[in-house]
């Protein structure tokens, strides 16, 4: 795709440059001109009332995509332990894999890993393709894309689902380059256009500020990765029936730049976010970073961990690594405490999903009371003292 000024068109009327979020559009001798940086939102196209500005779409299908069929999920392990974003993404690839009529299948990589590829079956796949060498014990880069791509090339799935986590992330765009296919990052919802078996890919796009759903109409697979906690898993069934296939890596040669000597795994104190079943996380609203110290107690007392805004990450009053939202983290615990937290539309990216969302804020209006379960209206630095004061009663903590 490209964007092309219709020179005969353009009488420089110089509408269409503030509408242009990047500032790359300046009118030159009454001319409008596109410099280097256009990423093609086409906010300049629908503000020329002229019709002067086009973006030029390659509409040209190149392959045939009928042959492709399949809705993929890797499954993404660590020392030999399946990820629970894999079990994620079989439950909304399941969903997918309904609407259009296909398999779902997983792609498990490791070493003596064919052991979990009957969780996957009993959490919505219905065929496993189990790829196992030493060379694939451990994540590595080269060697996972050599596998995967070989098996896509070969089985020609419609959709390939991936976790946006360390290893997605950096996976995901070297199979979508190898495949010269589309790759869309941290989606928060997937859904099909069953006619045209087109992937609607939804994410956030101008600081979190709009959803934009993105196709790969022209190409195939379609790609996307999907953060943790994102979406829920199907429950385990054991009756489930599916297909383990084992890969024949018996010719392949190894494309090994990299070795691995040793995993050092980080010892942290803190429960790990993520995976964390409660979460008590603090705002601006606190008022100073020493209050932290009655979100901290509070967690404490429940077993769960500390979430922060990123106003009170940018403030310094506690690290990154405790960020909840868009930029830092995406959560999804059982019971969520958003205390002195605003409710921006980046902060709710990550913990919409919350099963329970408790919030205390003094401003009765603020948007973080449309998405709570359960809103206190209040000073959180009185409420949090009480708050902790009936859990201690109520679990015998002293
Ligand atoms: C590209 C981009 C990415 C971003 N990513 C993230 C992200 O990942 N995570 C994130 O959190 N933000 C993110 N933001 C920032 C986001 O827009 C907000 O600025 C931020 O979430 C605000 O944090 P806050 O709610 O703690 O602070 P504020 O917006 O200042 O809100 C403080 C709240 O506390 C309440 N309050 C004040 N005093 C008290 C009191 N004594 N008792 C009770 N309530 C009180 C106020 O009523 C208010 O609602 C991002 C922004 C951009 C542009």
């Amino acid at each position: 795709m490209s964007i092309k000024v219709l020179v005969d068109k353009c009488y420089g009327c110089k509408v269409c440059v503030p509408s242009c979020p990047f500032g790359i559009i300046e009118v030159i001798d009454k001319k409008a001109v596109i410099k280097d940086g256009c990423n093609l939102c086409g906010a300049c196209v629908s503000t020329c009332k002229f019709n002067a500005i086009e973006i030029v779409r390659d509409t040209k299908t190149t392959i045939d995509k009928s042959l492709y069929n399949g809705v993929w999920v890797f499954a993404e392990s660590r020392e030999g332990k399946l990820a629970n974003v894999a079990y994620e993404l079989l439950g909304e690839g399941r969903k997918l894999a309904d609407q259009l009529g296909e398999p779902l299948v997983a792609i498990l990589l490791g070493d003596n890993i064919e052991s979990e590829a009957s969780k996957l079956i009993a959490h919505g796949a219905d065929k496993v393709f189990v790829a196992e060498a030493p060379e694939l014990k451990y994540f590595l880069e080269d060697t996972y894309t050599q596998v995967i791509v070989d098996l896509v090339n070969k089985e020609k799935p419609n959709i390939i689902l991936m976790g946006a986590t360390a290893i997605g992330r950096s996976l995901a765009p070297k199979i979508a380059a190898r495949l010269e296919t589309g790759l869309t990052a941290d989606c928060t919802n997937l859904d099909v256009d069953v006619a045209e078996k087109n992937l609607l890919q939804t994410r956030p796009a101008f600081g979190g500020n709009l959803m934009a759903t993105i196709l790969c109409p022209n190409h195939r697979p379609q790609m996307a990765t999907v953060r943790p906690k994102v979406f829920k898993p199907l429950a385990f069934d054991a009756a489930r029936n599916g297909e383990i296939v084992k890969v024949d890596l018996s010719k392949m040669t190894w494309d090994l730049r990299v070795k691995i000597l040793e995993v050092v795994n980080e010892v942290g104190n803190s429960v790990n976010l993520e995976e964390a079943n409660i979460i008590v996380a603090g705002g601006r609203g606190l008022c100073d970073p020493k209050n932290f110290a009655m979100v901290e107690e509070l967690a404490a007392v429940l077993g769960g961990a500390v979430g922060a805004s990123r106003a009170a990450v940018d403030a310094g009053w506690i690290p990154y690594s405790h960020q909840v939202g868009q930029t830092g983290k995406t959560v999804g615990p059982k019971v969520y405490f958003a205390c002195g937290i605003h409710g921006a539309i980046q902060h709710m990216a990550g913990m919409q999903s919350s099963d329970i969302i408790i919030a205390i804020n003094k401003n009765p209006d603020a948007p973080i009371f449309k998405i709570a379960t359960y809103g206190i209206v209040g000073d959180v630095r009185e409420i949090l003292p009480l708050l902790t004061k009936e859990f201690k009663k109520a679990l015998g903590v002293a």
